[in-house]
């Protein structure tokens, strides 16, 4: 059994609820490439019932830091089966820590790439026999001496990701409501920022201004003398994930096909910055330069739009994040001419000039607001993110992100979102204090989004948008949350609807800055905007 953790926290998800990440599935796809018979399931469902446990072998469990308090109670109930034997492995965002070790006593965790290292333990018979799991690169264990980490494993190459690895397609029929789901699909993984924070690390180390992160040689910037982690400080993508590979147009397209096929409506082309897809020569370090490779883009996004649920307008695929350096004029013409929409996601995290560059984040504000306008141009519906609690947050930083969340939003931002700082293993800002909302620079930016994104959904009164019913509310006894086949708010309407059902919604009342209650309508009057 492979459980999906991810963003479960302590048992339950209270975001990205429609969403159903990559992990898991290319987990699978490994498996089933050996012959191993797997399922995947939900965090949640396997704490509501416990028997599930029963009839499985082992188990692969894949979770982000923040998921450690699940996985806890699921090792444990895991333990407390009857039948006790079985491997267990963690991978995902948590395994960069081999520390949780301590505390999660899983036989091996996987850290970092995955495929490869999941693959030598299957051909090696890790399931079947003891194996000398020192000579098993990228991974940590408990030994007799303590918790052992072998070196990390070479990143996978960009040919072998599209030829020698095909996340499972079957097994998103294990998700519940996947066909009112995002899907999230593959397209390139890593990320090309390899600047580095100029602010001092809890380590005590600092950037020494060597130059190696404007070098023109993009192997050069690879390299740190001080070692500190490469791209923005609070990131774990570049040293977790190394510089981007993009995957061929055609296995993108085979997954795409096969998801489809079995009844999803809503993919979303997963990647840390669409833009890189096939851009420049390897290794990919510079997030800014060479642009975007539009011929590409045009190509992949053509074919996937030939796809028969796209032209009988059944099935949406979206694009998320993209660097604001890269997001031209061109790009936008590009994009919508391909007719798949976009609503560009660009972080920002803080409208200070000084602020932003010392985080090492690429380009400027001026070019996320830059971008947010010619999206805006282009009939696209940016989000923009930013997040309070960051290392070097003053108040002078503050008051720039309050005034840049004001002309974000008058540029026509379609949603500010805030998230709090949380250090990531392996992320530069690793060991920083965490954010709390009781900081007073927070509670600052929290209402002003709070008040942007309040204004917006107003905007969305009386249109009729598109939805696919996803579950019952669990605010609002016999009402259903009907999620947004294309762009849109998050909705609630009366009555209850199964799974994948598509309704066209009437906006009727804005209930938070993040959701709306609609009404039925019979007519398919389809919002346009
Ligand atoms: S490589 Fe390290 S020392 Fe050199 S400029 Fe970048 S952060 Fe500073």
């Amino acid at each position: 059994m492979i459980i999906d953790a991810l963003s479960t926290g302590t048992g339950q998800r209270r975001s990205s609820r429609d969403s159903i990440g990559c992990g898991p599935r290319s987990v699978a796809g490994i498996l089933e490439k050996h012959g191993l018979n797997c399922r995947i399931r939900r965090a949640e469902e396997v704490l509501s019932k416990k028997s599930i446990l029963q009839q499985f072998d082992h188990l692969a469990i894949s979770a982000m830091t923040m998921d450690s308090p699940v996985v806890k109670t699921l090792m444990k109930q895991w333990q407390h089966r009857s039948r006790s034997s079985g491997r267990t492995i963690i991978g995902g965002p948590i395994a960069s820590n081999p520390e949780v070790l301590r505390e999660l006593s899983a036989d091996v965790l996987v850290m970092g790439e995955g495929e490869a290292t999941l693959e030598e333990l299957v051909t090696r018979h890790f399931f079947e026999d003891p194996i000398d799991l020192s000579s098993v690169k990228g991974i940590a264990f408990r030994g007799a001496n303590g918790i052992h980490v072998t070196p990390a494993r070479e990143f996978i190459t960009t040919e072998a990701l599209s030829r020698d690895y095909m996340p499972s397609i079957t097994r998103i029929i294990d998700y519940p409501a996947y066909q009112a789901s995002k899907i999230y699909v593959e397209v390139t993984r890593g990320c090309s920022n390899f600047r580095r924070t100029t602010l001092p690390l809890r380590n005590g180390r600092q950037c020494s201004d060597c130059g190696n992160c404007d070098s023109e040689k993009l192997d050069v910037r690879m390299n740190c003398p001080e070692d500190i982690p490469p791209g923005c400080g609070f990131c774990s993508v570049p040293s977790t994930w190394g510089p981007p590979r993009s995957r061929s147009s055609a296995v993108i397209m085979q997954e795409v096909k096969g998801l489809l096929e079995l009844g999803a409506h809503r993919i979303v082309l997963e990647s840390p910055g669409f833009l890189d897809y096939m851009r420049g020569s390897e290794p990919l370090t510079d997030p800014c330069f060479p642009p975007a490779n539009l011929d590409a883009i045009r190509g992949l996004l053509g074919q996937l739009n030939s796809l028969p649920q796209l032209v009988d307008g059944t099935a949406h695929i979206a694009i998320e994040n993209m660097k604001a350096c890269l997001f031209t004029e061109a790009v936008a013409l590009a994009l919508n001419e391909s007719k798949i929409s976009s609503s560009p996601n660009i972080g920002i995290e803080t409208g200070s000039d000084e602020h932003f560059k010392a985080i090492g984040k690429c380009g400027s504000p001026s070019d996320v607001l830059t971008a947010v306008r010619i999206a805006v141009d282009h009939g696209m519906k940016p989000f923009v993110y930013f997040i309070y609690g960051l290392p070097g947050e003053d108040a002078e930083s503050t008051k720039e992100s309050i005034r840049m969340m004001r002309a974000l939003s008058d540029a026509g931002a379609e949603r500010i979102i805030l998230y709090g700082f949380r250090s990531l293993p392996g992320s530069a800002f690793e060991g920083f204090p965490e954010s709390s909302t009781r900081d007073e620079f927070g509670a600052q930016l929290r209402r002003e989004a709070e008040r942007v994104n309040r204004k917006k959904k107003t905007d969305y009164l009386g249109r009729v948008v598109q939805g696919i019913a996803a579950e019952p509310s669990w605010a609002q006894v016999g009402y259903t949350m009907v999620y947004p086949l294309q762009e849109g708010p998050l909705m609630t309407v009366p009555g209850g609807f199964s799974a994948g059902t598509m309704l066209q919604v009437r906006i009727q009342r804005v209930l938070s800055s993040g959701l709306v209650e609609g009404e039925i309508v019979r007519e398919p009057e389809l919002e346009s905007r």
